[in-house]
């Protein structure tokens, strides 16, 4: 259940900052069972977000850098807020999975299987998520101390290596960082290309009963909640 409009309930999110993040089918019902009154929102508008994202990274893989607004800005609500408000408002990949599968009906709308949204699970790619980024900032580092040379391709479902050359020239930047934006893009094109099948397999936002930010989020709320 979540709320996504500044009408959202106030007894549910004030009372439980930690929501479960899994499916939403897009109405604002609020967790006592109240319809509250919808109102639009910029950030209703956020799913252009993602697509503005990989339309530039695609061109120019620098632009992956700006990935780094959906890395840092949930974990400063949770760290600082102690509260989801990224997951529950601002987070423009699931709205995009909200609007693909809810609006344009790409999603089976069946609930998904419950090891998805099972602890173990959620952890579990938490930590291979993280592996994952810890390899990426590795190669990143080799790139900096001159030991390996910069790949110009993006690895798809960290599986595929995909030539990606066209978006990137030399330029003044060290080539470090075109390689941190070779493996960020790879990152967040291979958990959205994940979330897209999950959102057509079950319902719109899926993705969010695994996502390694929601987990990452939930738990650092759910810390700050008992201290
Ligand atoms: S769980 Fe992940 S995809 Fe879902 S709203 Fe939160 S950050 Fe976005």
């Amino acid at each position: 259940m979540t709320h996504d409009t500044e009408s959202a309930c106030k007894a549910c999110t004030e009372s439980n900052p930690v929501q479960e993040q899994t499916a939403s089918n897009g109405t604002n019902k609020c967790k006592k069972g109240k319809r509250q009154p919808k109102k639009k929102g910029w950030y209703d508008y956020l799913w252009i977000w993602p697509i503005v994202f990989f339309t530039l990274g695609f061109f120019n893989i620098m632009f992956a850098w700006l990935g780094m607004i959906d890395f840092l800005v949930p974990l400063g609500f949770a760290i600082f807020a102690g509260n989801k408000r990224f997951c529950n408002r601002y987070c423009g990949r699931s709205r995009l999975f909200d609007l693909l599968g809810s609006k344009l009906k790409l999603s089976r709308k069946k609930p998904h299987p419950k090891w998805m949204s099972s602890s173990p699970f959620r952890y579990g790619f938490l930590v291979f998520f993280l592996t994952m980024f810890g390899m990426m900032i590795y190669q990143t580092y080799l790139v900096a101390a001159g030991a390996q040379s910069l790949t110009e391709a993006i690895t798809l479902l960290w599986a595929f290596n995909v030539p990606w050359e066209w978006a990137y020239t030399a330029g003044a930047l060290p080539e470090f960082t075109a390689q941190f934006a070779f493996g960020f893009y790879s990152l967040m094109l291979s958990s959205t290309i994940l979330g897209l099948i999950a959102m057509a397999a079950f319902r719109p936002r899926s993705w969010c009963a695994f996502c390694p930010m929601g987990t990452m989020t939930q738990g650092i709320c759910k810390l700050k909640k008992k201290n």
